[in-house]
């Protein structure tokens, strides 16, 4: 299976890759690798967190799903004591009914305590929740990075940089016998760094080393851009971003990333088409045996003409107990997911 000429495979490739060799700037960091993660209006390729250990190991405690902005608002918030929540909690910015529901969310899923007080809900934290991330790198995979290609990448980074979300930013392209050309590099911001990353090998190379991006301090959101035009005359739109606005969306992006991981490619994909495979190159890849290659998770999907159901004898005779090939691939990604994440 050639691995560098398709960028989906290039992405999972260099997950793992990040996985096993990311050098965290601590040195005792814990690293967790997620992909396709970003805010409504960027998305990242791969994103790996340098986490605090003992922070990391105590997020368990608060199960393997994530904490969403309103759980968070909750569990970050509440008090030692038991107290009524609209006392103990900051106003959220939003009605106090969305409020209640997280709390009783939480409380479903024994993450904080809850009791009656008359017509009061009063509530107590189980645990103080710790800031268990303390770098945030998103990379860029663009296995063909040519000129056309770092044309396009140029302005989402410079959106990047401006924003300073994520403490780095990188590009990772893939390693050819050629040198990665300088004409490329101009077209990319300074801050950025380059990775060049052979897929089939795994070694990769820094061709550019990043610059820190100042995530503790306001940043800056491009909402537009004049086009560049000789005639274009026009302004960019912008509008800064509060530390306090960054931190708390950091806060969100970790947690969905402590929930998928990257292995969850097979939650986007038709593992129960005849057709599935995964397939080991060191790790796990997709496969379709229908189409001869790795399939991308766009065209691996009920809609794809070649789809055809695992015959439900797969299901109760061959694989009784599994529940079906395809269930059982989702397992196996599930089960070296959970591998990745320190249990309490
Ligand atoms: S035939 Fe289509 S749906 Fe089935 S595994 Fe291949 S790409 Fe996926």
């Amino acid at each position: 299976m050639a691995l560098s000429d398709r960028e989906f495979l290039f992405e999972l490739r260099c997950c793992w890759w990040a996985e096993r060799n990311w050098q965290p700037a601590r040195a005792d960091s814990t690293v967790l690798v997620a992909r396709q993660l970003g805010t409504k209006r960027r998305r990242w390729d791969t994103i790996v967190f340098e986490c605090d250990p003992d922070a990391l190991a105590h997020r368990a405690n608060f199960g393997p799903e994530r904490l969403d902005s309103d759980l968070l608002h909750v569990i970050r918030n509440a008090p030692v004591e038991w107290a009524y929540y609209r006392e103990a909690l900051p106003h959220p910015g939003y009605p106090w009914r969305y409020v209640r529901d997280a709390i009783h969310e939480a409380d479903g899923r024994d993450i904080l305590e809850t009791r009656r007080a008359g017509n009061r809900i009063e509530i107590r934290r189980r645990w103080p929740y710790r800031e268990w991330v303390d770098r945030i790198i998103s990379i860029e995979n663009k296995p063909d990075l040519d000129a056309s290609a770092a044309r396009s990448l140029g302005p989402q980074l410079e959106y990047d940089v401006a924003l300073a979300l994520a403490d780095e930013v990188w590009v990772a392209t893939n390693r050819t016998d050629e040198r990665v050309q300088p004409a490329l590099l101009e077209g990319l911001p300074v801050q950025a760094g380059i990775l060049s990353l052979d897929a089939e090998s795994l070694e990769a190379e820094t061709v550019w080393h990043p610059r820190t991006l100042a995530v503790d301090e306001p940043g800056t959101r491009i909402l537009e851009r004049p086009d560049g035009g000789s005639h274009d005359a026009s302004a960019a739109r912008f509008e800064y971003v509060s530390p306090a606005a960054k931190a708390r969306r950091r806060l969100e992006i970790a947690e969905r990333a402590y929930e998928r991981g990257w292995r969850s490619f097979v939650d986007t994909m038709r593992p129960d088409c005849r057709h599935f495979e995964l397939r080991s190159q060191g790790q796990l890849l997709p496969f379709c045996r229908a189409k001869s290659r790795c399939q991308t998770a766009r065209e691996c999907r009920g809609s794809c003409p070649a789809f055809e159901p695992e015959p439900p004898a797969w299901r109760t005779k061959e694989w009784p107990i599994e529940g079906g090939p395809g269930k059982r691939c989702r397992r196996l990604l599930e089960a070296r997911r959970e591998r990745r994440r320190p249990r309490r």
